[in-house]
């Protein structure tokens, strides 16, 4: 499905921020949030949109819509990417920048949450526009960013490229360098070993944890990964070099099934000489995309899009256990499907907070000037992604709920201390 086509089935129902707030209220009132709390967690603190007329390679000026949600900086300055995406908008903003609130908070990371975006089709425009739009997007955000203040990193359609253009037109702006002001950079310019692959590696790590307690040996499972960008290909590598049999992989442009299982390095090398996409492999046999999700399988990584998971095919998926890799894949009408199944789903703002986990140490090494090797790198990450599934873990048995609340009620657990404890007028 389309991002277009899944989002306006998401609209027949809710918006997005009011699927975040339905969620917040199932958890605020299971862990009985104070209503002060809920009242100040439903209000972002800060919406910002801008019109950013870029000059195109064709000599025309071309407008775009430009956004950045700030949701709550509770615990820290906020934190969270930016996505350039056609189907950007206000609301989805908004959402995305409460998931990050509540990631951040999950992954016990000194920040609040925070979202941008760009409504722009970056696969249909030159590198010269892309730099032109990235930087106009960072000339109108000076007074939002800063790196005590709101700090962004990539998202959907962005990645270490574009956070270089807008760390440096952040920099000429205001006249200092300060290369913690957004992380997800290039390593030469202060980026983090280990960031590029971090959220793949946070989906392997949550993944790992999740079959140990269900008493299932990884190298005895299947996994189908949908989304062969940073997320999925990375997922899908790390999975693999566990032992876990990936027998379904696809993105935008085409899916694939071998129940034998997928040389993945072997896509991989596939993806990078074609244009990081899928079409064409031969390594296995292709399917429609919307069988990706229903095949056959143990574990079942969406590391796409939004709105993926819905009524329509929730109780057709075979996977015992859902990781989320992608922000959103899973529509609240559908989490009721996916409970009564028993099937465990480890949810967004925890299966991928692997990667502002490492945003969150690129952070710390630009603050200190001193930068870690990856192995530092990533042995602090498990270690912390570990204790972040336990206490979700812990909060799903005790409260009786699924992960999914459970992560939610983890998170407001401490927001609601760090709220408490500033006070308001
Ligand atoms: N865009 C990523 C996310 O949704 C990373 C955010 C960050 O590193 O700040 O979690």
């Amino acid at each position: 499905m389309s991002t277009q086509t899944a989002n306006a089935a998401a609209s027949k129902h809710e918006s997005m921020f009011d699927a975040v707030l339905a969620r917040l209220d199932v958890a605020a009132n299971l862990m009985n949030l104070s209503e002060d709390v809920k009242t100040v967690l439903k209000n972002p603190i800060k919406q910002v949109k801008v019109s950013l007329p870029v000059m195109m390679d064709n000599g025309k000026i071309q407008v775009y819509e430009g956004y950045r949600v700030v949701h709550s900086m509770a615990i820290g300055p906020s934190k969270g990417g930016i996505r350039y995406a056609m189907d950007v908008n206000q609301d989805e903003v908004m959402a995305l920048a409460a998931w990050m609130s509540f990631k951040c908070a999950v992954a016990n990371l000194p920040y609040g949450g925070a979202k941008g975006g760009i409504k722009c089709d970056p696969r249909a425009m030159s590198v010269g526009e892309l730099e032109r739009l990235s930087r106009a997007y960072a000339k109108s955000m000076k007074d939002v960013f800063g790196v005590n203040r709101d700090i962004p990193a990539p998202d959907m359609g962005t990645s270490g490229r574009e956070m270089a253009w807008i760390l440096d037109e952040f920099n000429k702006v205001t006249g200092e360098d300060s290369p913690g002001v957004i992380t997800g950079k290039p390593i030469a310019i202060g980026g983090s070993l280990g960031r590029d692959a971090a959220t793949g590696r946070g989906v392997m790590v949550n993944t790992l944890a999740a079959l140990k307690k269900m008493g299932l040996d990884p190298k005895k499972v299947s996994a189908v990964v949908q989304g062969f960008g940073n997320v999925g290909s990375h997922a899908a590598r790390l999975l693999s070099e566990q032992g876990i049999k990936i027998v379904g992989i696809g993105d935008h442009t085409a899916s694939f099934y071998n129940e034998n299982g997928i040389d993945i390095k072997a896509a991989l090398e596939f993806a990078a000489k074609n244009k990081n996409t899928l079409k064409g492999f031969t390594g296995a046999t292709e399917i429609p995309s919307n069988q990706l999700l229903i095949s056959k399988c143990d574990v079942l990584v969406p590391a796409a899009l939004q709105n993926v998971i819905n009524v329509d095919n929730a109780s057709k998926i075979q996977a015992k256990l859902i990781v989320e890799g992608a922000n959103g894949p899973t529509m609240p009408d559908a989490d009721a499907i996916l409970n009564e199944k028993k099937i465990i789903c480890v949810p967004d703002i925890l299966a991928n907070s692997g990667g502002v986990t490492v945003s969150y140490f690129e952070w710390v090494q630009n603050k200190a000037g001193y930068y870690w090797t990856e192995d530092e790198v990533n042995t602090k990450h498990d270690h912390k992604m570990e204790i972040a599934f336990e206490s979700v873990w812990n909060n799903a048995e005790r409260f009786k709920t699924s992960m999914r609340i459970a992560a939610y009620i983890t998170a407001l657990q401490k927001i609601e201390q760090a709220v408490k404890l500033k006070g308001a007028y």
